[in-house]
């Protein structure tokens, strides 16, 4: 096998074991989904970015086209994890839904893609005005002399701003799972350091609400990265990877929970 001879038509090899999942609380045990069926879905995705250098899965261009090239994931911005979770409707129907972790470009809804976890217009009402006033702050700091009493009196007030939307950001997000529960983040979060920025934007958890609310019911669900590898060199381009540790799986136990999951890591007929 040559290894450095990877035509653009071949993605990486078999992903590793990957899963979806975390500790529930409440069942006091872990709930986990493997890929299932969806790796061949990635792989089509992976295709589609490859070949059409959009998140545009339509064949007709979107308002936002601009918005959605894939260009920036190669450059400063570099890339970010795609999720593709296979379901069954309750009229047996299979269904794929696709999802971007955070933001797109700016952006939180793009169609064909699954939402975030909360309100996007209360998140914009919430956020405009204080991201104004942390800017403002921004450039004071800018004029003033560093390490200056102003200088450290300004640094203190914009992370106590920044610090406090956080908080509140965090609190619009709506948690739902298969037993027909929801929580916030605060409440599903299993985990004594804290909650750090971005839980819930990841893919899984899009996916997983995203199912929860509509009564599908998730056979599998698989997260791989693409574009310029990430700062810490861990996410590298079409490598395939498990929930995360310190985001996701402290809340997918919670939202993972009523799920029967059983006969479905990827194993079909074990249960027959
Ligand atoms: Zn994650
Ligand atoms: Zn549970």
């Amino acid at each position: 096998m040559h290894m450095n001879n990877c035509s653009a038509q071949r993605f990486t090899a078999d992903p590793p074991q990957i899963r979806t999942g975390g500790y529930c609380r409440k069942c006091d045990q872990e709930h986990w989904l493997g890929p299932g069926n969806t790796v061949p879905h990635c792989r089509s995705l992976m295709h589609h970015l490859a070949r059409r250098q959009t998140i545009n899965l339509f064949s007709t261009g979107l308002e936002e086209s601009v918005a959605l090239e894939t260009a920036p994931l190669f450059g400063p911005a570099r890339g970010k994890m795609f999720g593709v979770m296979e379901c069954l409707a309750p009229d047996g129907t299979t269904v794929i839904v696709h999802a971007f972790s955070g933001q797109y470009n700016g952006l939180w809804l793009v169609d064909g893609w699954a939402p975030p976890l909360f309100e996007v217009d209360e998140f914009l009402a919430m956020t405009v005005d204080t991201e104004k006033q942390i800017k403002q702050i921004g450039r004071q700091i800018d004029q003033c002399q560093p390490h200056s009493f102003d200088w450290l009196a300004l640094r203190q007030e914009r992370r106590h701003i920044s610090r406090t939307l956080m908080g509140d950001i965090q609190s619009l997000y709506m948690l739902h799972n298969f037993r027909g529960e929801k929580a916030t983040i605060h409440e599903a979060f299993f985990g004594t350091n804290g909650i750090p920025t971005g839980t819930g934007d990841c893919c899984a958890p899009k996916l997983l609400n995203f199912a929860a609310q509509r009564k599908l019911h998730p056979l599998g669900i698989s997260e791989f990265f693409w574009g310029r590898e990430n700062k810490s060199g861990g996410q590298r381009h079409t490598v395939f990877s498990s929930s995360c540790a310190e985001k996701c799986q402290p809340i997918l136990g919670f939202m993972l929970c009523g799920l029967d999951t059983s006969g479905n890591n990827g194993k079909k007929g074990d249960n027959a």
